[in-house]
């Protein structure tokens, strides 16, 4: 009977397991398979934990790209890295700086592309880098969006230079008042000098004062810097005005010349 219980229950488990088998036999059987299926499960669970660790690894990859092809944020406008510096004079001609934000959002009319420009680096024509290569924020525009490229940039040697420039001319442009008197002053008496070289020309040569006048016109042709013809309605360019010169430059000369006279150690007794 055992044999044949024994031998019943070996086919059992090798055949159909719900037909005559036990419930040992048929634990065994359940046991075994979840087991298998455990294994399934755990290798699925590894691949899939993979996967996981494998995308988690690609996130950092595409965040590092995505922060490079942001939108354009207008709060970009307010760091510190987006201003230059410049100065201004106000009517008492009292130097002021102001700081100006250099960027600025680009938008391409044709296709609507959104880059970064600087308007510095425009203004000073700033259109080629150290390296010969096309400064593109004075041209068509950067194209990556990013903070970290406009601080970048700032760094950049032609931008430095444009900002260099940009100081030079903004401190300069209105000089104080002393020093552009001084200025315009200067360009008169040069005028004036060379108004009585002619003069002193026509003299020397035994010519007319009257020629005075056309002789202006040529020199004035020519590219000779002399007055206007008429300043504040008195006229600089006759013979009225070549005899005033001369008899000024005389006078000046006999002032001259009588202190030498009085100066020197021979004839100074006599004066
Ligand atoms: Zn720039």
């Amino acid at each position: 009977m055992k044999n044949t219980e024994e031998t019943s229950s070996s086919i059992t488990k090798h055949s159909s397991p719900s037909s005559t088998s036990t419930y040992e036999e048929l634990h065994e059987v359940i046991e075994i398979e979840p087991q298998e299926h455990e294994r399934v499960l755990n290798t699925n669970s590894i691949i899939n934990r993979l996967s996981v660790s494998r995308k988690s690894n690609r996130p950092s990859q595409e965040k590092k790209r995505s922060t490079h092809r942001k939108k354009y944020l207008s709060s970009w406008e307010n760091d510190a890295a987006s201003f230059y510096l410049s100065y201004y004079y106000d009517s008492l001609g009292k130097r002021h700086s102001k700081s100006i934000c250099w960027l600025y959002k680009k938008i391409d009319k044709n296709n609507g592309t959104i880059t970064l420009g600087c308007r510095l680096c425009e203004q000073h024509d700033m259109t080629k880098n150290k390296n010969g290569k096309d400064n593109t924020w004075a041209t068509k525009g950067f194209n990556v969006l990013a903070l970290d490229k406009i601080k970048e940039h700032r760094l950049n040697e032609k931008h430095k230079e444009a900002e260099r420039l940009e100081v030079e001319r903004t401190s300069k442009s209105q000089p104080d008042w002393i020093s552009t008197r001084t200025n315009v002053l200067s360009q008169q008496q040069e005028s004036i000098q060379n108004l009585m070289y002619s003069c002193i020309h026509l003299c020397q040569n035994d010519q007319s004062l009257n020629s005075f006048s056309p002789l202006c016109d040529l020199l004035e042709k020519v590219g000779v810097k002399l007055l206007p013809a008429e300043v504040s309605g008195v006229n600089y360019r006759n013979d009225n005005a070549a005899l005033t010169f001369i008899q000024h430059i005389a006078s000046v000369l006999h002032i001259d010349l009588v202190n030498k006279l009085k100066n020197s150690p021979t004839l100074g007794e006599y004066f």
